[in-house]
């Protein structure tokens, strides 16, 4: 069984990642430099605390615990901050891969599973995405993790580095004993926000935009379970151990669902009214954004097995609950 080093460990995804690196017998050892994470989100490994822009502590780390391979999740996310603010996602995301890949380098550490999206791909039309769909980032978000995509590759031909990157939409769900759940500050998805109207520790939900050409007129979007996601980073690692490999998957249900059809959901979920007005398109919001993912289930064995609308709102609820994070 292995060291994995998980940036962003303390955060959504990484830390539901480094609950099923324990589960499978390996050593999951956090990244983070705690901005965007929670110190209570480390219960599965090893917290170390560092910036990923800082080189000579990641080598540091590297050095003390030779992790045999690296899952990268650590990075800005929000798309609308980062047409404000691209300096600080240039930063963070390209430079800060960066110097992660050049402490793999100096430490001899030549794995690496990272976190990508389907934002490189951009608007499409509604059409499903996958590997083979054509490239137009509409974000620096969605840049900053394209040209990460660029400089795996280069990496990987140059000193020998092997990736894997995985592209999907929205995350949703949580640990099924409420241990860790999605927490952002300042939250701003979908559903912790429909729980949140529920319970009333918010307004009601504004909802953005009604006149898209969708089935209700509000915007589609492909809802994957953390754990599923998590899941495909532990058979992506495995994954990495092969001659034959394909660089980019799509972690998609191939399936979406409207905001409208999303707030149902919630309330069939929790048997209480969703309180929500109607509110003006939010800037930058595509349509409908919607994965596959038959290349995954073919490499991978990977099917989202646990993404089920109905499953990932009750379990997102029982964390809403029960679930909460101090620091
Ligand atoms: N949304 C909404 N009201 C909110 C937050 C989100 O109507 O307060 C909509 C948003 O326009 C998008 C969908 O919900 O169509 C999912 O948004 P989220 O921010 O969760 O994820 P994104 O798709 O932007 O990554």
């Amino acid at each position: 069984m292995a060291v994995i080093l998980v940036t962003g460990g303390a955060g959504y995804i990484g830390s539901h990642a480094c609950k099923a690196l324990a589960a499978a017998g390996h050593t999951p050892v956090t990244y983070d430099n705690l901005r965007n994470g929670w110190r209570d989100a480390v219960q599965f490994g090893p917290l170390e605390e560092g910036d990923l822009l800082d080189t000579e502590r990641l080598i540091e780390v590297m050095k003390e615990h030779k992790p045999e391979a690296v899952m990268h999740f650590a990075a800005l996310i929000e798309v609308g901050v980062s047409v404000s603010e691209p300096d600080a996602f240039w930063r963070n995301n390209v430079s800060g891969t960066l110097s992660l890949l050049d402490a793999m380098v100096a430490t001899g550490v030549r794995k690496i599973v990272f976190s990508s999206t389907c934002a490189v791909n951009g608007d499409q039309d509604g059409v499903m995405l996958d590997e083979s769909s054509g490239f137009a980032p509409a974000s620096p978000y969605a840049a900053s993790k394209f040209a990460v995509e660029h400089m795996l590759h280069d990496y990987g031909v140059a000193f020998g580095i092997r990736h894997l990157a995985f592209r999907y939409f929205n995350v949703a769900g949580a640990d099924d004993q409420a241990r860790i759940g999605e927490h952002h500050r300042p939250e701003t998805h979908l559903i912790p926000l429909i729980l949140d109207a529920i319970e009333g520790k918010r307004e009601a939900l504004s909802v953005f935009g009604q006149d898209y050409p969708t089935r209700d007129g509000t915007c589609v979007r492909d809802y994957v379970h953390v754990e599923d996601l998590a899941d495909a980073h532990i058979k992506g690692l495995a994954y990495l151990d092969k001659d034959t490999r394909v660089p980019v998957l799509t972690l998609g249900t191939g399936e979406g669902f409207t905001v409208r059809e999303v707030m149902q959901a919630a309330a069939e979920a929790t048997g209480k009214p969703v309180p929500a007005f109607d509110a003006p398109r939010r800037a930058g919001d595509p349509a409908s954004l919607v994965c596959g993912s038959k290349l995954a289930a073919q490499e991978l064995g990977w099917t989202p097995d646990r993404s089920n609308l109905k499953r990932m709102i009750e379990d997102a609820y029982r964390w809403h609950q029960q679930g909460h994070y101090d620091a």
